[in-house]
């Protein structure tokens, strides 16, 4: 199983980038935050808690959104032949779970791949996508928020993957593919995995 982490702030291009790599690569994408929004969409008990905190920019609680995940590994992650988590882990918490979900599966995280994206285009990527697609929480006050959680709960995460060798930071600005590129050349380089096409 190959096992990547897409990892960076809100508007940094990970649901892009992740689309591209389960392209390529065969893998399954796990979006916790489309996870989410679609229980929303459907107007589910979990998707009325999760409003709760994703209108206000919050994060839910880990302790939710790591039984949520372990669920989504044991229904629709079994027998693929790895998985990109977008938008998981969040939280230093939810990384040690992460290992624990895997470990108990035969399993293991092998890369963290962030993109890094300046955070003045954060925000300007994050409005335009509001007024493109409506997202409800893409509006200026949410993404301050957003982009203060980040900082200060989601951050440490970089130190956190780097200590462990895992860590591979690619520059999220410019065009899609070359993004693509480079963060094929890191898979390839410390994991040795091609894609497959
Ligand atoms: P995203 O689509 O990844 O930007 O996620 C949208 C929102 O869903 C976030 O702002 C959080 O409120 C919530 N969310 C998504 N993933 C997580 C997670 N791993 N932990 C906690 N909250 C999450």
């Amino acid at each position: 199983m190959l096992n990547i982490v897409l990892f960076g702030a809100p508007g940094s291009g990970k649901g892009t980038q992740s689309a591209k790599l389960i392209d390529n690569y065969g893998l399954y994408h796990i979006s916790t935050g489309e996870l989410l929004r679609d229980h929303i969409a459907r107007g589910t008990e979990l998707g009325r808690t999760a409003d709760k905190y994703i209108s206000q920019g919050q994060l839910i609680p880990d302790d939710l959104m790591i039984r949520i995940l372990d669920d989504v590994l044991d229904r629709e992650a079994a027998g693929k032949e790895g998985v990109v988590f977008d938008g998981f882990p969040r939280t230093i918490p939810q990384a040690e779970a992460l290992t624990g979900l895997l470990r108990k599966r035969g399993s293991d995280l092998h890369a963290v791949i962030g993109l890094e994206v300046p955070e003045d285009e954060l925000v300007q990527r994050m409005l335009a996508r509001g007024r493109e697609t409506g997202r409800a929480d893409d509006n200026a006050e949410t993404i301050k928020n957003r982009l203060d959680v980040y900082h200060k709960q989601t951050m440490p995460l970089r130190d956190y993957y780097t200590k462990a060798g895992k860590y591979h930071g690619v520059n999220g600005s410019g065009i899609v593919d070359e993004i693509f590129r480079d963060i094929a050349d890191r898979l390839e380089k410390h994991v040795g995995v091609r894609p497959k096409k």
